[in-house]
């Protein structure tokens, strides 16, 4: 049995399904305290076999790199309960000898839209979500980014726009593009939630041009051939247009990959990228 598990800030999937990424049942939960939220995730698995192998798309920040000694553990987090937990080791408690690949929720969900979603066919790309926090997931020359911890696309710091006196809603940072960009910011700075915001709003042009910024910094480093960006504030209408556009003036004919079209892209699997993507890790 192949199973999958989505641990997100608020909800978790669970699923049982294939490597290809073909989802057979997925059962969906908020995700509460670690110890509560993995006792119900572990009671879905056991009610439908013994899993050989788990592949797991965790929020961050998360301890991915399978030779730390801490593989598994939740890094210091502002989320309450969570920072220490490990994910891996009540998994392996309640099924012995499971195979588990760990990797972060964005990660997961840029390899499922590369190999059967928006950007299917493609070994560069960069999957962006843009909701309560900024996240990103890069799938480069056909490997997934790590680095010594894996991107933190969000934490980013980009330069302000003109006339923008947002002092940006990130406690780390302020100015980066979580603080100047994500749905809290956007609702602090305009006083208004995003998905009340009509499309003709300036937020909108606000919006693009940070996301504009950040993905120009992704092309100085890991150029996607294609990016996906998806969540809750990506559903603003036009947003993905307004944003290519931009990218492409801000590249100024210097990066070849910004001249493919469509460019910026919403996801194939808005909610079951992240799910997929869980199950493919078990194949990799
Ligand atoms: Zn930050």
């Amino acid at each position: 049995m192949i199973a999958a598990m989505e641990l997100g800030g608020t909800k978790t999937v669970v699923a049982i399904g294939e490597s290809d990424g073909t989802l057979i049942e997925e059962y969906r939960f908020p995700t509460t305290k670690p110890e509560e939220t993995f006792q119900t995730a572990i009671e879905w698995f056991a009610k439908r076999g013994v899993p050989t192998k788990i592949g797991i798309a965790a929020f961050g920040p998360v301890q991915i790199n399978p030779k730390a000694a801490n593989w598994g553990d939740i890094l210091p987090t502002p989320k309450p309960h969570w920072s220490g937990f490990s994910i891996t080791k009540s998994l392996l408690e309640a099924f012995p000898g499971v195979e588990i690949t760990l990797e972060t929720d964005v990660n997961a969900a840029c390899l499922a839209e590369a190999r059967i979603g928006a950007a299917a066919g493609l070994d560069n790309v960069v999957y962006i979500t843009i909701g309560t926090g900024i996240g990103a997931g890069v799938l480069c020359d056909g490997r997934l980014l790590h680095g010594a911890l894996h991107p933190e696309f969000g934490h980013l710091i980009t330069p302000r726009k003109d006339g923008d006196d947002f002092a940006g809603a990130c406690s780390f940072h302020g100015i980066c593009l979580e603080g100047m960009a994500s749905g809290p910011a956007i609702e602090q700075r305009w006083g208004i939630p995003g998905g009340q915001l009509p499309p003709e709003h300036a937020a909108w042009d606000t919006e693009a041009w940070y996301l504009a910024h950040g993905i120009l910094s992704l092309l100085a480093i890991a150029p996607p051939e294609r990016v996906v960006i998806g969540g809750g504030v990506s559903q603003a209408e036009g947003l993905h247009e307004k944003t290519e556009a931009l990218v492409r003036k801000l590249a100024a004919g210097y990066f070849p990959a910004v001249e493919n079209s469509p460019y910026v892209v919403p996801p194939k699997f808005e909610q079951e990228a992240g799910i997929r993507g869980a199950l493919m890790l078990t194949g990799m």
